[in-house]
Parts: C-alpha cells; sequence; structure tokens
C-alpha cells in the first residue's frame, strides 16, 4: 500500500522505492520553563511550520510529546530543541513511518507533564528518581533472583505485551499508581524494584515516588521499552507481545530474538490476535481482541449480552457503562 504524497513532498520521494518518508518522535525532557503558556505559543508556531502532528504536553516542569512528520520536518524539530540550551539535552526515539499517525497536532499546558497527581507530596525527577538502567543493565538485572519487575503502564497496555513476569497492576490511570503501591507494600518490600513504561517518563515519577515511599532499591529502565527494542546488543529479549503506542499504530514490535511471542488472542475463539477493537454496543465500547473471521461472522462484541443489548437499542447511564467496563475487564485474562 502506497500512501498518497503529502503536499511538500517531492518529486524525488514521490516515485522513490521506498515508502518511509516520515519518521515519528517519541521524547521528553525535565527541565525549568518559566512561562509555559508563551513556550507553547512558540512551540505550536514553530511545529505548525513544519507540519507536524501529534500529542505534546508542556508544564513548568519541562516538556512531553510525540509528533509524526516528514522526516526533513522532525529532523528540523529535533535539532530546534537540541539548539536551546533549556533542552540541549534531550533525547528522541525514533521511528520511521510511511504517514502521519495522528490526526492532528494538539498542543496543551499542564501542571503536570505526566500525571501522578500527588499534590504537595509532588516532586522533581530531577532530584529524585530510581538509577537509570541500560536495556543491557536491565536484561541483566531482570533475572536477578529478588529482582521484582513493576510495568508503569495501563492495564490495557500491559495487556497487549510486558516483559516475562512483570507484575502488571490493573489500572486504567496512572493516577492510581499510589493507591496500587500502598496496597501492594508487602511483596515490594526488600525487593530490587525494576520500574520500565513505554519511554521512560512514566518511571521518572514513578521510581522516584517508590524512592519516596521508603524503598531504597529502585531501578527504571532508560528509554523505556521503545529503546530496549532498538537496542542492538539485547534486541528486545524478555519483552512478549507488542508495545502499546498512542498512535494510529497502537502495537509496535519489540522482541527481535526468537524469543518473541504474542500474548493475546480473539476473545470469541482464542487465535492469536493482536489487533484491539472496540466493542460495537456503544454503551460498552471496551477495548477488546476479536479476530477478523470472528468479527466477520458475528460482529465484534465482548460476548451475546453486548450483541442483543446493541441489538435492542439498549443505552446506559455513565455509572452503568464504568460497572458494564469493569465487568469486561475482569472476564479478560491476565
Ligand atoms: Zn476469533
Ligand atoms: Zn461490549
Amino acid at each position: 500500500m502506497s500512501p498518497s504524497p503529502p503536499p511538500g513532498s517531492t518529486i524525488d520521494r514521490r516515485l522513490g522505492t521506498h515508502s518511509d518518508d516520515f519518521d515519528i518522535l517519541l521524547y521528553y525532557l525535565y527541565f525549568d520553563i518559566e512561562d509555559p503558556e508563551l513556550y507553547a505559543e512558540q512551540h505550536r508556531t514553530l511545529c505548525e511550520e513544519l507540519g507536524l502532528r501529534g500529542r505534546i504536553l508542556i508544564g513548568r516542569e519541562g516538556i512531553n510529546g510525540t509528533v509524526s512528520g516528514l522526516r526533513d520536518s522532525t529532523d528540523a524539530y529535533q535539532k530546534a530543541l537540541r539548539d536551546d540550551p533549556r533542552s540541549a539535552a534531550i533525547e528522541f526515539k525514533i521511528d520511521p513511518s510511511p504517514e502521519h499517525v495522528f490526526p492532528k497536532l494538539s498542543i496543551k499546558v499542564r501542571e503536570e507533564i505526566v500525571t501522578l497527581g500527588l499534590g504537595e507530596k509532588d516532586f522533581s525527577p530531577n532530584e529524585t528518581s530510581g538509577t537509570r538502567l541500560s536495556p543491557t543493565e536491565w536484561h541483566a538485572a531482570m533475572q536477578e533472583e529478588d529482582a521484582v519487575l513493576i510495568d508503569g503502564r495501563n492495564n490495557y497496555e500491559s495487556d497487549l505485551g510486558r516483559f516475562e513476569g512483570a507484575l502488571c497492576p490493573d489500572i486504567d490511570n496512572f493516577r492510581d499508581f499510589p493507591q496500587w503501591v500502598e496496597e501492594n507494600r508487602e511483596q515490594l518490600e526488600g525487593k530490587k524494584l525494576l520500574t520500565y513504561c513505554t519511554g521512560g517518563i512514566r518511571c521518572e515519577k514513578l521510581s522516584g515516588f517508590l524512592k519516596n515511599e521508603g524503598f531504597d532499591d529502585v531501578y527504571q529502565l532508560e528509554g523505556g521499552i521503545v529503546t530496549y527494542g532498538k537496542d542492538e546488543e539485547v534486541k528486545g529479549d524478555g519483552f512478549d507481545g507488542l508495545c502499546y503506542v498512542f498512535d494510529k499504530r497502537v502495537g509496535v514490535e519489540i522482541n527481535h530474538t526468537p524469543s518473541r511471542r504474542l500474548i493475546t488472542e480473539c476473545r470469541s475463539c482464542g487465535k492469536e490476535h493482536s489487533e484491539y477493537s472496540n466493542c460495537a454496543w456503544k454503551s460498552c465500547n471496551a477495548r477488546i481482541f476479536v479476530c477478523d473471521e470472528c468479527a466477520a461472522e458475528s460482529g465484534i462484541y465482548c460476548d451475546d449480552e453486548c450483541r442483543r443489548n446493541d441489538e435492542a437499542g439498549v443505552v446506559l447511564t455513565k455509572e452503568e457503562q464504568l460497572a458494564r467496563r469493569a465487568e469486561v475487564a475482569a472476564s479478560r485474562e491476565r
């Protein structure tokens, strides 16, 4: 499938043999931004000029973003951030792509660029954070006997893929982590805690939070799962399934070794399947795995209850919707 030429692409590119003319960037940096509103305004001008799309959060504590654009544009964007002395230390994870993976550009100013919701107990990861491990160090550390891997992401992310043997909190919002830690304190006590997330930013906060909560032996995977999958030495070894990403691709390959395996299956027939769909009954709308054959045969539904309700035009209240979604979530294998 060859994408239609984007505006501004060169003749060369239109006729070119390789179609990955775009790059997708994933990046963050904790640094002081004195006037976030002004910074965001200038950032918007830059991104619009470059034709970038994606989601960027800006706050007094730094920047957290993911964008897609033509390679020349994403190169210019990286240079602009590195040329600014305030953000010279920023690192980008880069994936080639045949097209934009975001529908539009969204830039928002937020109190926190990753929301753990600690209020007065909030802290800067530049001051408190777990020890950073390179992919090679992580690979060795996760095989140690007293190591406990903590997936720092949401349930729908770890459902799609995770490190083998990791604790995957059944939460659907990063804000719920403090409560999870409180409830699971016993199994974490005295262990070597290894936290990981998609690109590293959530672990900056989560590992620092764990330290503040009195855990001493806390580590984080530097650059996250995405960097781990790109590392030429470890090649994603030990990661099962796909890594959830917040763009059109949804799932990306991480493990490039013979140990690669998918861990998700069609909830109807049990066949290996790793593409998320949403239940067609709008009042449910749960994220589920249904294979193409089952979808063609009986539609995309969690179960018969969702199908019957959809056919009968049943509409749930907000509260009932949440309850239904919890039921569906509980019915999945974890
Ligand atoms: Zn199926
Ligand atoms: Zn459903």
